[in-house]
């Protein structure tokens, strides 16, 4: 497929008038063909209109053509073949192997959610028949749904050009709400995204869907981004990135005259603690896999362990050396884009410059553009609790040592920190009863907690809560992956004494759809 540089506006492609954004590969930072000019006022209105035109029809599609469609949608992005493959990593600098998992993931996600939507479940069926001859007061007939929001925005991330960005996560859970999407492109990979929209745009007339089902937008996110959150035709949005740029646009969102959810995901450090007895057994060996997890992705995942919280001592300095040792060896990679490369630079010289954080290791030293060099520093719990700045998020491959005195200093620390994506322990046995005492401090900071394990890798089940506090996200009640994400665009609506003909399908009384129903207090089908 030729990439034109339009915008997908419906069915229609649209060129843009503000300056073309150009893509730049990283690795060479030469800059990528075709220009993608920005959208203006004019898109975002066009592009609103049609998503509120198509909302009434396509949240009543049933569901098994809502669930084919986003089928179609993971067929149609797989026969894009090498060139989306190819295309998406000249954009985003990241290995071959690990986008085309990627892809993997999307398409897997996409498919997820249509499993999702064909069982139903997430119309969460309530009814309480009515009791005419309850006394002292009959009772109404009461039925309850979830329905879609509305139109939605999505904000595709950098970190993950295809699972968290056109029709990534966010994109995959609106639609299975039954949500319009219009996506403002990330502007590091528009041709992955025109790619991945042209794909969407197919399987939406495959499908027979109103054209304004999803549109794709470029531009800059001050002008198209917050025209998008402003629309009132919008009713919600997804956006993982900055802290800066999620809560300007969370203002956007929340000062309009109706103001209206924004989730986003933005800032994560994701603490591990080594627990003594683990400390004492394997501290060494952990010291190298922590390594391993803090260099994935060039650290530029938002699970990236960037704070290490134990308790002082020579089982310690076991594991900060050992870990020091994998640093050094520790090969540069190339950050996602020049603007990244550079807030990532200017992080560690942050933090080398503080005055209280001593260097430990610094990785190999890249010798092409924008290769980050991993690093890891040691800070004491005083020095930790004092400056706010140790706590900022560098999103890389760096992460901080912070040395606690005893299990006081250990528990200080923990609650003075943010709310975050993840924390992790690391334990045997004998650490049983310390990891008891922290975790009630540990679930008020963190929507996920790990035993033994890393947190880069986010498994797309059911289970999964990827979310958390302030600054992790916006609002802590939800998760941005896994199947509970289709939550986030739904509301409820109570039908009080509606006649059958006028209920919908799943809510009748027979229960056409062969739900599990909640009625009159007992689980149904
Ligand atoms: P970003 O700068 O926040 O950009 C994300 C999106 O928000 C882009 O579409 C951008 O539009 C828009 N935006 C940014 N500031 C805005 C503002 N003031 N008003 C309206 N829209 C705005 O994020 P990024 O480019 O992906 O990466 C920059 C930094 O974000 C990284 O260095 C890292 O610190 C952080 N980040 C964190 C995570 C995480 O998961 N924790 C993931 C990715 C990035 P434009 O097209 O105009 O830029």
């Amino acid at each position: 497929m030729n990439l034109t540089g339009e915008m997908l506006i419906g069915q229609t492609a649209v060129k843009g008038s503000r300056d073309p954004i150009q893509a730049i590969n990283p690795a060479t930072n030469e800059r990528l063909e075709p220009g993608y000019p920005g959208g203006t006022q004019a898109e975002v209105e066009r592009a609103c209109q049609l998503a509120w035109d198509a909302f009434d029809a396509y949240r009543e599609t049933s569901l098994e053509a809502r669930a084919k469609f986003l089928e179609t949608v993971a067929d149609e992005i797989e026969a894009l073949g090498d060139a989306l493959v190819e295309r998406a990593v000249a954009e985003s600098g990241l290995p071959q192997a690990r986008i085309q998992g990627e892809r993997g993931r999307t398409c897997g996600q996409l498919r997820l959610f249509a499993r999702v939507v064909r069982d139903g479940e997430w119309l969460d069926v309530r009814i309480d028949p009515a009791l005419p001859d309850r006394q002292p007061m009959p009772r109404v007939d009461l039925r309850q749904r979830h329905v879609a929001l509305g139109p939605v925005v999505v904000f595709g991330a950098s970190n993950f050009p295809l699972a968290f960005s056109v029709a990534g996560g966010d994109t995959a859970s609106a639609l299975a709400a039954g949500c319009p999407v219009i996506v403002k492109a990330h502007a590091a990979h528009p041709g992955t995204s025109e790619l991945v929209g042209r794909a969407i745009q197919a399987a939406v007339k495959k499908s027979g869907l109103p054209e304004g089902v999803f549109s794709l937008l470029f531009g800059s996110g001050r002008e198209v981004g917050t025209a998008l959150v402003s629309d009132p035709r919008i009713k919600a949005a997804g956006f993982t990135g900055s802290r800066s740029g999620g809560l300007a646009l969370w203002k956007a969102a929340q000062s309009r005259p109706e103001p209206i959810p924004f989730y986003a995901e933005m800032s994560s450090i994701n603490p591990v603690y080594p627990l003594p007895a683990a400390l004492k057994a394997r501290g060494e060996a952990m010291g190298k896999a922590f390594v391993g997890s803090l260099n994935m992705g060039a650290g530029q995942f938002c699970t990236n362990p960037g704070l290490v919280i134990a308790r002082k001592g020579p089982e310690l300095d076991a594991f900060v050396a050992a870990a020091g040792e994998a640093v050094k060896e520790s090969g540069a990679q190339t950050m996602l884009t020049p603007g990244i490369f550079e807030a990532y630079e200017s992080g560690v010289a942050g933090l080398a410059g503080s005055g209280k954080a001593r260097e430990i290791a610094r990785g190999a030293k890249g010798e092409g553009p924008n290769q980050c060099q991993t690093g890891l520093f040691v800070t004491s719990a005083a020095d930790f609790l004092g400056d706010e700045a140790l706590q900022a998020e560098v999103f890389g491959s760096t992460s901080l040592v912070v040395e606690c005195a005893d299990d006081d200093e250990l528990k200080q620390v923990t609650e003075h920190l943010e709310g975050q994506l993840t924390v992790t322990l690391q334990m045997d046995d004998a650490d049983t009863e310390t990891a008891r005492a922290l975790l009630p401090a540990l679930e008020r900071k963190a929507g996920r907690i790990l035993v033994n394990g890393w947190p880069t890798g986010v498994e797309v089940c059911d289970a999964m809560v990827h979310g958390g506090p302030f600054p992790a996200t916006s609002d802590s009640r939800t998760t941005s992956v896994g199947t509970a994400a289709i939550f986030r665009f739904l509301r409820p609506v109570c039908y009080q004494d509606l006649p059958e003909a006028l209920l919908p399908e799943a809510l009748k009384q027979d229960n056409p759809l062969k739900l599990k129903r909640l009625v009159d207090g007992k689980r149904e089908g």
